[in-house]
């Protein structure tokens, strides 16, 4: 299984006919991919039994399993599962398939838990349909329960049932972004209900039927308000933190807290903690830092004198060689420049009497959210063109990513696998560096980035540009992690669609000299023209570039027949195809562009019809017939 489904780990799957199983068995293996049978079934390859009844067996994983995938009837589901549901928060995503392995049902957890793209994922795997039954999908909106996962943005207190009971009925709801990357709302349906600054305009407030704070405050609840709100945080806020030696966990975290409630800030918008360099060992910020899931920024004391603070101390200075620990830790680690922009709360001193030591706590405001989800890079061929020739490995990768990067005409093309709430960002072709740089961009802010690239992305395609200009940004092999996702290359398209022309060597080699000295691309031709390998030319010609498919065929002439088979396949597999049949000498009188494969035959390849074969030696080194030649 590819590491789309990696967040999902463990799944537990469940089947109870030999059919179910087999179902199953095509999601393919995965050591953290449980196939559980019941005890009729008896053994059976890759599977694990389970004794007694299902119900039993499900609450016995119940806690452990991330997601679990059902081959079973919905109603069977339903009510084994039922007496073992607690909250969408907290419960397994549960996918039920039908045993015809048609249709790939979402039935619980299709937001938080992540149900939904669980469901459309192995619907991919399986050439299946997805079935998801929530509003906002059919609206084509991303959840407002999940709207700020893929920036690592925390839920934080909200009416989130009714708010989105409102998107669901296509009420206006208020969007009120403080803090936060605003990326999202780009990349909207224009029917979308949100209203607010930078989106549509705001109607009467009777017409509202939500509201959704995106901000770092404690936005006041009022007691009853007018109407439902639900409050996003992002995670802008970088405590700095200095302490005596010995500051217990509690005395920091008090120290936090009373700093957040005086200025009215959201404890889930915090990134992280910060501090000197000589306290990385302080054993109460570890500890502190270790339970609330907040890193720990470390600088030390020279980078912390060069920053300008509010509230310097000569005292501190004697003693570790900054005249700020608090303040400037916060504001570095906040990446802030100017401390009367960034620091929202000013060094204050925290004790609490019979804990030990003290802690001073500053917080500063960055204007980039944290997020502590590890961006991916998913480089996908997506074929020649049409969804059946796309491998369900990179159609999963597609449905399953937070940001698409590629193309225009390829982005159409996968068009049918996009998901609401994804970030699509298409460029036109000639900016690959751009959009390199774009994808890279994007999953180093911990995004799952999909960048497309017709064929297979590491031929001729951008899976090399972005792996080459990773490893000149000084890329340590895992972050963000790359997975390449092969693709049918024209080559292999163009082939089946005339015949069997690659059955022996072949090579190939692009005309387009914008990136490759002209001299280079002739030098290879004349090598394979004398090798007598099969070639294909990608790139053959545009509406500058007329000259090199010419030229080409002159350097092949100089080694091969003029009756060698030659096929012009255009836009293979796209509902504008061509084909045509010719042969090198008449090469020059036949329609070749951009869009264009040329195969061009070995010394031994021949016609058959409307069939180009190449030999491989069978019958003979040449063939029955001899070598045309
Ligand atoms: N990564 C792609 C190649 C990109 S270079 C792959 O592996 O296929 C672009 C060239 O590929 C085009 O100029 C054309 O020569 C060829 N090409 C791409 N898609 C094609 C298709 N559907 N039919 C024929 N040729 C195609």
């Amino acid at each position: 299984m590819a590491s789309v489904l990696e967040e999902f780990q463990p799944i537990a799957a469940i089947a109870t006919t030999p059919r179910g199983v087999r179902c199953l068995q095509r999601l393919g293996e995965d050591p953290q991919m449980t196939l559980w049978v019941g005890e009729a079934l008896g053994e059976m390859p890759r599977t694990r039994v389970y004794s007694g009844s299902l119900k039993d067996h499900l609450s016995a994983i119940w806690n452990e399993t991330r997601a679990l995938v059902f081959c079973l009837a919905t109603g069977a589901v339903v009510r084994s599962i039922a007496p073992l549901l607690q909250n969408k928060q907290q419960d397994p995503a549960i996918v039920v398939i039908d045993e015809g392995g048609k249709y790939v049902i979402s039935l619980c957890g299709g937001h938080q838990r992540g149900a939904d793209r669980l469901a459309e994922s192995i619907a991919r795997q399986l050439g299946a349909t997805a079935v998801l039954t929530g509003a906002s999908n059919a609206l084509g909106l991303p959840g407002a329960d999940v709207l700020g996962e893929p920036f690592g943005w925390q839920r934080g207190v909200g009416d989130w049932n009714a708010a989105s009971a409102a998107i669901a009925r296509s009420e206006a709801v208020e969007v009120v972004q403080e803090v936060g990357w605003k990326i999202w709302q780009q990349h909207l349906p224009p029917s979308h209900p949100f209203v607010g600054e930078g989106l549509k305009p705001m109607p009467p407030v009777a017409d509202l039927g939500a509201r959704i704070w995106i901000s770092d405050r404690r936005v006041p609840t009022h007691p009853e308000p007018e109407i439902p709100e639900i409050r996003w945080h992002p995670r802008v806020l970088w405590v700095g933190v200095g302490c005596e030696r010995g500051t217990s966990a509690r005395v920091i975290e008090t120290g936090i807290e009373r700093a957040l409630s005086q200025a009215g800030l959201a404890p889930e918008a915090i990134a992280g903690l910060a501090t000197i360099a000589l306290k990385a060992d302080e054993i109460g910020l570890l500890e502190l830092s270790r339970d609330r899931h907040w890193p720990l920024k470390t600088f030390e004391g020279s980078e912390l004198r060069a920053i300008a603070v509010p509230t310097p101390s000569a005292v501190v200075e004697a003693e570790v060689g900054t005249p700020s620990v608090a303040e400037a830790a916060a504001l570095r680690a906040a990446g802030a420049s100017e401390w009367a922009e960034a620091l929202v709360v000013s060094k204050q001193i925290c004790r609490i009497d019979g804990e030990p030591g003290a802690a001073t706590v500053a917080i500063s405001r960055a204007r980039r959210e944290y997020s502590d989800r590890p961006g991916q890079l998913w480089l996908v061929g997506t074929g020649p063109g049409s969804l059946e020739l796309m491998t369900p490995a990179a159609q999963m990768a597609i449905a399953g990513a937070d940001a698409i990067v590629g193309y225009t005409l390829y982005v159409d093309l996968v068009s049918p696998l996009l998901r609401p709430g994804q970030i699509v960002e298409s460029l036109p072709i000639t900016r690959e560096r751009e959009r390199a740089e774009r994808a890279i961009a994007l999953a180093d802010r911990g995004l799952k980035v999909a960048v497309i690239s017709s064929g297979d992305a590491g031929i001729y395609g951008m899976a090399g540009l972005v792996l080459e200009q990773l490893a000149a940004k000084g890329w340590d092999g895992k972050t963000p992690k790359v997975e390449v996702l092969p693709g049918i290359s024209a080559v292999n398209a163009a082939a089946a669609r005339v015949g069997t022309p690659l059955m022996h060597d072949f090579c190939a080699i692009s005309l387009s000299d914008l990136l490759t000295p002209w001299e280079v691309i002739e030098k290879r031709l004349r090598a394979a023209a004398a090798a007598d390998f099969v070639v294909a030319l990608y790139n053959p010609k545009s509406r500058s570039r007329t000259e090199q498919i010419a030229i080409a065929r002159q350097i092949l002439l100089e080694e091969r027949s003029p009756d060698t088979p030659v096929a012009l396949v255009r836009s293979a597999y796209r509902e504008d195809e061509r084909i045509e049949l010719t042969t090198l000498d008449r090469l020059f009188t036949c329609e070749i562009d951009m869009l264009t494969t040329v195969l061009i035959g070995n010394r031994s390849t021949r016609r058959h019809g409307d069939w180009i074969v190449t030999p491989r030696g069978y019958l003979g080194f040449d063939g029955p017939a001899g070598s045309p030649s």
